[in-house]
């Protein structure tokens, strides 16, 4: 029987067998991505005062919440309207109107963010209609705002959720741009981006660079917040003042090409000027992103960030030797896998495998564009649809010396023997990486420190006595 096992295990591990796990159409195993409403859950948490409220099954609900949770290590608000058996029948409209008027007495929220899951769009609950009904039976006062967004999980992922639900927030909350009402704020949308450190790097440099400025949405004191020994309900989130002047807003900047391109065309057709910039990884995407703030201050970028760029050029001076050469496969969503290949091909990294399970062929074409305009992306190939099994065979037949990915990768990454950077959501099984952000020139270092640590842990680990040395 152990024989058996073995045989199999190994033939797992053939050329054969990848050709046949490549051959699977109908069947994913794995895949590096979660559902539309987690995204639209994330995103409706970064507003004040904003109840998230699932249209659909309680489970659904359970298992958004227990994944930010787990990930954030802190308590996730949200509720739902628990659409069981008779409401598949009969419609979850009883179930919406009930939800909504229970959510509002019992919460006192500013806001109420709704958005489905699979059951409520398979039997095609009309929401807007619920809203409308529930607003003339008194479910709910008239002019209380909810934000409605469609969020099927048969298509699209968490990051097309998220999108999804921002336009809904904006175009629920913003009032009409006119010209006469227009303020002078930069509105930055940093997407769908599971560290709190990052958006509060991204308020920092604002800051630093004199820009008025709102992060929309900003999740960062909600998702982070600080145990002062009582709980908050609400603890931050944007204003809801500056959510009604996101329509009359000077200009905006999405930091993620592929998380929110339904909120760009919707503020372009709102007559809003729209910048979309890669997310800022590693030194070029960073510079990028502080051009861009200096665009629109028109003033000069300060010495403090000059200063700041140049410690994060000395330490990749300092490390490029560890990671140049170095053989790495990656996992993850569109805008992250830009960002940390960028990082890597500025230090010299060989990216070898990238499967995105959520691709897109804008994002192909990118990658494809970015590996091209390096010497060390020659040898890389991007897999785009594919899923963790399909990557499990790739570690195991083309060996690489690290995997960069969420937490889901620490078993393709035993079993072919190779240390896992933790990069993305989910991450449950190590504490802070959420804390340490890995956009901005900080994010270099930070990234660095993870990456070329871990490799000098292993020589060290692995080295005989001759070999094991004290300086590395
Ligand atoms: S895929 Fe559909 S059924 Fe499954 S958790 Fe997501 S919304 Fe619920």
């Amino acid at each position: 029987m152990e024989t058996c096992t073995k045989v199999t295990k190994d033939w797992l591990n053939t050329m054969e067998y990848r050709e046949k796990n490549f051959a699977r159409e109908k069947l994913v195993i794995n895949p590096a991505k979660a559902c539309q409403p987690l995204g639209a859950l994330l995103c409706s948490l970064g507003i004040e005062g904003c109840l998230p409220f699932v249209h659909g099954s309680q489970g659904c609900a359970a298992y958004f919440r227990s994944t930010l949770a787990r990930h954030f290590r802190e308590p996730v608000a949200a509720v739902s309207d628990s659409m069981t058996e008779d409401s598949a029948v009969f419609g979850g409209q009883n179930n919406f109107h009930e939800g909504l008027k229970n959510a509002y007495t019992v919460y006192k929220p500013q806001l109420i963010a709704v958005f489905t899951s699979c059951m409520a769009e398979v039997i095609g609950d009309d929401i807007k209609a619920y809203l409308g009904n529930a607003k003339k039976q008194g479910s709910i006062p008239n002019d209380f705002p909810v934000a409605l967004a469609n969020t099927p999980s048969f298509k699209g992922s968490h990051i097309m959720g998220y999108d999804s639900m921002l336009k809904g927030l904006i175009d629920c909350l913003g009032e009409p741009r006119e010209e006469d009402k227009l303020n002078d704020r930069l509105y930055v949308v940093p997407g769908f981006d599971t560290y709190p450190s990052n958006l509060r790097e991204y308020k920092r440099y604002l800051k630093i660079m004199g820009a008025p400025f709102t992060l929309i949405p900003d999740h960062s004191e909600v998702l982070d917040s600080p145990n002062l020994g009582t709980y908050e309900l609400f603890p931050g989130g944007t204003p809801i003042q500056e959510m009604k002047e996101s329509l009359n807003a000077k200009s905006y900047l999405c930091l993620q090409s592929y998380s929110t391109p339904a909120t760009g065309k919707y503020l372009e057709g709102k007559g809003v000027p729209v910048e979309t910039i890669p997310m800022p990884i590693g030194v070029g995407g960073t510079d990028r992103f502080i051009e861009a703030i200096a665009k629109f201050t028109g003033q000069d970028v300060p010495e403090e960030i000059t200063r700041e760029r140049g410690r994060a050029v000395d330490a990749m001076t300092d490390a490029h030797q560890y990671i140049h050469g170095k053989r790495f496969a990656l996992f993850g969503d569109p805008d992250i896998l830009i960002g940390v290949v960028s990082f890597l091909l500025e230090m010299g990294g060989e990216p070898v495998h990238i499967v995105c399970t959520n691709s897109t062929p804008a994002f192909k074409k990118a990658m494809e564009k970015l590996l091209a305009s390096s010497p060390y992306g020659q040898g890389a190939t991007l897999y785009p649809g594919k899923d963790l099994w399909h990557l499990r065979s790739l570690l195991v037949t083309e060996p690489v010396d690290m995997l960069i990915g969420d937490g889901h990768g620490k078993y393709a990454a035993r079993d072919a023997d190779i240390p896992l950077i933790r990069i993305g959501l989910p991450i449950y099984d190590r504490v802070n990486l959420h804390r340490y952000p890995i956009i901005g020139y900080n994010g270099v270092i930070n990234l660095i420190t993870m990456i070329v640590n871990t490799f000098l842990e292993e020589k060290d680990r692995n080295s005989t006595d001759t070999y094991f040395e004290l300086m590395r």
